[in-house]
């Protein structure tokens, strides 16, 4: 096997200690995670936009501070992958739509920020579902993205390319955003690992906003304790977004390696573990429970009775928010105008006939949803109904974190489906976010990690952890622990194989 097959292989971390003890440059490093996306996204789709020249540049300049004897920081060299949502100043931001078409952002989001200044070498931009709306990104104006353990499969959404960049050995790191699950359900599906971090815990400055009382950016990666590592990167409080949260971040990276779970509590949710999921996947979840219980923690059920009521909710919430946020796409600041030049329009006209040709079916249809929730005469109804639930499900958290310090469910009701085959059917595709949205309303964080294949599919199944608020270090101390027992289990990484490509 050549140097550049190892080096795509190696976790984030033992990337990081080769190059910081000189054993491989980082230019080496990104040259083999731009091959090997060279090789086969084609087949993946995984990248919208690959900045091979801005890659090996910024691994050129990791090599020279190590050349001039600097201390490397713990990340320092190692490619990722960063969502298209994301700014990156003077990359094409598409977010997976015809209406940012060619826009280059003038600045770096504070993610985009932080990870440069760790020396992080950021490959490419990702595909996603069009503005984050979707589970399976092919919403995605720029065609789908697809599952590298079967090409006709979905690799989950919003943030699809992402964790199928992680599954495709296409880099051992990446960042998504979620809102509902984005980060947390295209891990399921791929058998990678994604933490969605306490609203608040990562900056949300230059992320484009899909429902902002929501959104949270996130790391993910194919080990936990890459996560871990690249959650420190991100975390911390940012003065230039004023959802962030000024207290300490938890120290992640020392729970991932901790990794110990005597004495803890963890409650099975009992609204999010019954009927309506797939059996391999219950099957895997449950042997999970039981290894959990082998390592020394206390496994209750728990009930959260207003869980279900959290995707009607959301339906409400997300595009209300949305169809205020996505207001600013007028054809006039961003990207894509339309029909100037016929006749001479109106600038409604223009602004009209740029929102019909930019944005696609299913951000019209959350446009019109939110814009109907939000009339007059309505609000209350429905915008101001959703709130009441909203609450509700946060009380239900802390009344869950009472008796227990994590709770656990399934993290999608399936494996990953078929290309197609939820196309037509919104609430269909709605519903895989049913286990992962409720920590979303109450702002809480959530990990999922793989479980093993589903027997009947040989599919990657995912586990979700969810904690409290700014208690996200518990989310990597239980699901390192986790890991590690799966893998003594099975005697070899086989969520970390290579899917044939
Ligand atoms: N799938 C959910 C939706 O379509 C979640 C989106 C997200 O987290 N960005 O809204």
């Amino acid at each position: 096997m050549s140097l550049g097959a190892d080096l795509i292989r190696f976790t984030a971390s033992e990337t990081a200690a080769a190059i910081s003890a000189g054993e491989v440059s980082a230019v080496e490093v990104a040259q083999a995670h731009l091959d090997r996306i060279a090789a086969v996204d084609g087949r993946v789709h995984a990248f919208l936009h690959v900045d091979t020249e801005g890659a090996l540049e910024a691994a050129a300049a990791v090599d020279a501070s190590r050349a001039a004897g600097e201390r490397l920081s713990p990340l320092a060299g190692v490619p990722l992958a960063l969502k298209d949502v994301l700014t990156q100043r003077g990359i094409p931001t598409t977010c997976g739509s015809r209406i940012l078409e060619g826009w280059r952002p003038p600045y770096d989001s504070t993610v985009t920020a932080r990870l440069k200044a760790a020396g992080v070498v950021i490959l490419g931009k990702t595909n996603m579902d069009e503005f984050a709306m979707g589970s399976s990104t092919e919403h995605s104006a720029y065609g789908p993205t697809h599952n590298p353990w079967d090409l006709d499969r979905i690799p989950g959404g919003s943030g699809g390319g992402s964790a199928a960049a992680l599954a495709a050995f296409e880099a051992p790191l990446a960042i998504g955003t979620d809102t509902g699950g984005s980060i947390r359900q295209p891990a399921a599906v791929t058998g990678t690992v994604g933490v969605k971090p306490t609203y608040g815990g990562v900056s949300r400055f230059g992320l484009v906003a899909l429902a902002s009382s929501l959104d949270q950016a996130g790391p993910c990666a194919r080990t936990v304790l890459d996560t871990a590592l690249l959650h420190a990167t991100i975390a911390g409080h940012d003065p230039l977004d004023s959802t962030s949260a000024d207290v300490p971040v938890p120290d992640v990276v020392a729970a991932a390696l901790r990794a110990d779970v005597r004495g803890m509590r963890i409650g099975v949710v009992k609204e999010l573990s019954g009927e309506g999921y797939q059996a391999g996947v219950r099957q895997r979840f449950d042997e999970s429970v039981a290894i959990l219980t082998e390592l020394g923690a206390e496994v209750v059920e728990v009930a959260c009775p207003n869980f279900p009521y959290a995707l009607a909710a959301y339906y409400l919430i997300l595009p209300s928010e949305a169809s205020s946020n996505l207001a600013k796409f007028d054809g006039v600041r961003f990207g894509l105008r339309v029909g100037e030049d016929d006749g001479s329009p109106s600038i409604e006209q223009v602004m009209g006939r740029t929102r019909a040709a930019g944005f696609g079916p299913e951000v019209i249809r959350r446009i019109m949803l939110g814009t109907y929730a939000l009339s007059s005469g309505y609000y209350d109804a429905y915008y101001g109904q959703a709130q009441k639930v909203r609450t509700l499900i946060a009380r239900d958290f802390a009344a869950a974190f009472e008796k227990v310090d994590v709770l656990i469910s399934p993290t999608a009701p399936t494996t990953a489906f078929k290309l197609g085959e939820k196309l037509d059917d919104p609430v269909a595709m709605y519903l895989n976010d049913i286990a992962t949205i409720p920590a979303n309303l109450a702002g809480t964080p959530g990990m999922s990690l793989p479980v093993g294949l589903a027997p009947e599919d040989g599919l990657p199944v995912g586990l979700q952890i969810m904690a409290p608020a700014m208690a996200d270090d518990r989310l990597y101390n239980v699901g390192a622990a986790l890991e590690a027992a799966l893998l003594r289990q099975w005697g070899h990484p086989i969520l970390q194989e290579a899917p044939s490509l």
